[in-house]
């Protein structure tokens, strides 16, 4: 049903390529970061909640449709619905149906509880095609709320040692599911580098709750940020930017702060390891619950986690993707 190609993963029955990395007629997209959501193709279809974020990406002459989670359009000799992945706002598994039985795409996914976008729906399938960013057997996440008190700690200590909390972490997803997060657990604002801004506004337009946020850049020169908690992404990291911040103490909320020898490369004073992937449990819970016969694993570790699931007895492959390496890109959170 579906097919390794130069521009990605491909459906001849419905003649249409699922998150593409080059430009093509016709681009399902399972959600907006950018190792999925690539600018240049002639149209895009994806579900309802996606498509303002794909807009934001792409600029008004993009060609976007949408449709609800659980609604079904015929494409070619296809049916094709998406599924709430739980992975950030609009994320979405695809699910196909055709003359090959029901495969379903999951684009990125994570089990826990997240307050910014619908719960993951496990899809009966006979092929999955899963993510494994995080498929080995070390990545087991902490409950949130326990992360989330850890980050509450770290920023009250810095506020009595008079430091800048400086929160790294991804423009899209990570940033606004700690800003609903902290909101449950504070009302004072936080501080938001530039960059974080248009993902932020488009998650308020969706009606999401979270923690009032003021853009850095208003507050006039000079002014102190002790005591404030202050959000940016990893590529502010080092810059002038950062000189304005005073004294301060750094973070990184990733999956990736699992690993020590991340953490210590790395050099943050704190890591939290928050993650908007599937830890080891969450992929092999999720696989159960598919039903499917087949799996074929993508991103990161896709090759062991290929291994462990034929040695479990379902028939399983890896499928390539044109972004590997699990700290290249934006998503590897
Ligand atoms: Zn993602
Ligand atoms: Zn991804």
């Amino acid at each position: 049903m579906l097919q390794e190609t130069a521009a990605g993963l491909f459906c001849p029955d419905g003649d249409f390529y699922i998150d593409p990395w080059q430009p093509v007629p016709r681009a399902v997209i399972t959600h907006g970061h950018g190792d999925h959501a690539r600018f240049g193709s002639a149209g895009y279809l994806c579900a309802s909640p996606c498509a303002p974020l794909l807009a934001r990406r792409f600029g008004s002459s993009a060609v976007i449709e949408s449709i609800p989670y659980g609604e079904a359009i015929a494409l070619g000799r296809t049916r094709v619905s998406f599924h709430p992945a739980g992975h950030v706002l609009g994320s979405a598994q695809v699910r196909v149906e055709g003359a090959a039985g029901v495969w379903v795409v999951s684009g990125d996914y994570k089990r826990e509880a997240d307050p910014t976008c619908e719960p993951f729906e496990a899809v009966p399938c006979d092929t999955f095609v899963t993510e494994s960013t995080f498929g080995l057997p070390i990545y087991r996440w902490d409950p949130t709320a326990r992360v989330l008190d850890e980050v509450m700690q770290w920023w009250n200590g810095n506020k009595a040692n008079g430091l800048t909390s400086v929160l790294f972490c991804y423009t899209l997803g990570k940033a606004q599911r700690l800003l609903a997060e902290l909101g449950r657990l504070t009302d004072q604002p936080a501080y938001v580098h530039g960059m974080m801004l248009p993902m932020i506004e488009v998650y308020r337009m969706a009606g999401v709750p979270m923690l009032e946020t003021r853009p850095l850049i208003e507050r006039p020169r000079g002014t102190s940020f002790a005591g404030e908690l202050v959000l940016a992404p990893l590529s502010a990291r080092g810059t002038p930017w950062m000189r304005r911040l005073g004294d301060l103490s750094d973070a990184f909320a990733s999956g990736l702060m699992r690993v020590r020898g991340v953490r210590r490369q790395r050099a943050f004073d704190r890591g939290f390891v928050l993650s908007d992937h599937a830890d080891w449990p969450a992929l092999v819970t999720t696989i159960a619950e598919t039903g499917a016969a087949r799996v074929l694993a993508t991103h990161g570790h896709a090759e062991p986690f290929a291994r462990f699931l034929k040695s479990h007895g379902l028939e399983s492959g890896v499928i390539r993707t044109a972004w590997e390496g699990e700290a290249g890109s934006e998503d590897a959170q």
